[in-house]
């Protein structure tokens, strides 16, 4: 009887979620920010209450970061209040859920590192057991990887993720101010009353749409800068039936399409740009150094303006590639690595740390966002072995990769560019139920065996046959690379 009570309800969740599923593929909604607009000092002094509650707020933020990367399992937004303070109890909350927020993706992150380097040790540790057991030499060039504890985060530029209980956005009835922020102080009772002025695009970009409550204030350069935001649901442009296309992203080719299509590069302009900034900020640390010696206390900045301006730079070579990437492909779902910022600063490793992992990882973001923004159908899928398995006969091995840019299976001899293949396969894994219910990198390169010894079977004679027929294969084995 209890079985039968349990079972209608999930029926029902069941079909909950089949509709929610077919919304989804009709609309996505997507936030956008209104950004850079700046808070006008009335007059002199008017925004010291500001400055006093932001000094206290990002202390005790500060101070919940800290617990919730040191101490708590999961950051808790919710979690009950356990330092003194003076702000209120509505302020303290804010507090709460912009630390855990920040202790969520710290932790997220370095959480991915952790596993990334238990797979790279395994990796190690597989390759030298393998060369010990043939006799061949081990070690020149590949050293063991070492793991580096992750510095804890501090909170420098100030800032506040606010919501309505602390900070409210009311349209202004004069028609000097397009509205009024009202920012409960440490001062109760005594709020503060700043008057908004938007500029015309960014009016252009808000009409018709309703604001949200939550709101942004950040500090920098001794002014007060708001963000604005509010909902926007973009229909779905991309039909269910269009081809997937897949997309590697990288640092010779920022991106490389299942289409066989280059998009920018972190070579060349870029590199050199960074490499100037590098030597320059080395300079200026020897400098320090010399100068702490010699008992000097007030010491240059480590902090380099070239090096915000190369960011800025790599981030617009970024946008530029998706943008075009996009342009190419306007009637296709693209599908891409589901990166996190910490694999990106492993793959960055890997290639020579070109570039602040950032940076990279602001390429998986901007596919994201550019794509929502246009109702372009974009999917995540698994990366493991994409840039090691063979998209012909799914043979994974690091050996297929001779060097950075060649593919060349040591099984079947399919060559290919690198970057071309992992493309493919990220496009194949578009819909494989079988890969995403992977749990693990171990079970994931079993499959990709398991496929392997598949395809062996299916191509037993062909095998031993020279690369001429190899060309049929590729026909039928890569039914959905639309290349
Ligand atoms: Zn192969």
């Amino acid at each position: 009887m209890g079985t039968g009570v349990s079972r209608k309800p999930e029926k029902a969740t069941e079909e909950e979620k089949k509709q929610r599923k077919r919304k989804r593929k009709t609309k996505q909604t997507i936030t956008r920010a209104v950004t850079h607009i700046r808070l006008i000092e009335a007059n002199a002094g008017k925004l010291d209450a500001l400055d006093q509650l932001v000094t206290v707020f990002q202390a005790l933020c500060q101070q919940y970061v800290t617990l919730f990367c040191t101490a708590y399992e999961t950051p808790d937004k919710y979690a009950a209040p356990v330092f003194e303070t003076e702000l209120s109890e509505r302020w303290h909350r804010v507090a709460i859920q912009q630390a855990a927020g920040i202790a969520k993706s710290w932790r997220t992150n370095r959480q991915a590192a952790t596993s990334a380097y238990v797979e790279d040790l395994a990796d190690y540790a597989e390759a030298k057991a393998r060369a010990t057991a043939s006799g061949e030499p081990f070690g020149c060039g590949r050293k063991e990887p070492a793991w580096h504890e992750w510095k804890l985060l501090e909170l420098r530029a100030p800032c506040i993720q606010a919501n309505a209980n602390v900070v409210v956005v009311e349209p202004s009835e004069d028609s000097t101010f397009d509205y009024w922020l009202t920012i409960s102080t440490l001062d109760k009772g005594n709020p503060l009353r700043v008057p908004v002025r938007l500029a015309s695009f960014h009016k252009q970009v808000i009409t018709g749409h309703a604001l949200n409550t939550s709101t942004t204030l950040h500090k920098r350069k001794g002014i007060w800068w708001l963000t604005l935001s509010f909902d926007e649901d973009v229909p779905l442009q991309t039909e269910p039936s269009a081809p997937p296309v897949g997309v590697d992203v990288g640092i010779a080719n920022l991106l490389t399409t299942s289409t066989g299509k280059h998009y920018g590069s972190f070579h060349g302009k870029l590199r050199k740009r960074q490499k100037r900034d590098r030597e320059k900020r080395h300079r200026k640390a020897k400098l320090r150094a010399c100068l702490k010696k010699k008992g000097v206390e007030k010491l240059p900045s480590t902090s380099s303006a070239t090096g915000q301006r190369l960011a800025r730079h790599v981030r617009q070579s970024i946008n530029q590639a998706v943008n075009l990437m996009l342009e190419d492909h306007p009637e296709a779902q693209i599908i891409y690595e589901d990166l996190s910022v910490s694999s990106m600063r492993f793959k960055a490793r890997a290639m020579n740390a070109y570039l602040y992992a950032s940076q990279l990882a602001h390429l998986p973001e901007q596919i994201a966002w550019a794509t929502a923004k246009r109702g372009i159908a974009a999917h995540t899928v698994k990366a493991a072995y994409s840039s090691q398995e063979c998209s012909r006969c799914h043979y994974p091995d690091r050996a297929n990769r001779p060097d950075q840019k060649t593919f060349k299976c040591v099984v079947c001899v399919y060559e290919d560019h690198a970057d071309h293949n992992t493309s493919v396969n990220l496009a194949r894994r578009f819909g494989d139920k079988e890969l995403a219910a992977c749990r693990n990198k171990g079970e994931i390169k079993a499959l990709l065996m398991k496929r392997y010894e598949d395809w062996k079977q299916k191509n037993r004679l062909a095998v031993v046959e020279p690369p001429v027929q190899l060309g049929l294969w590729a026909r039928s084995e890569t039914s959905t690379d639309v290349g």
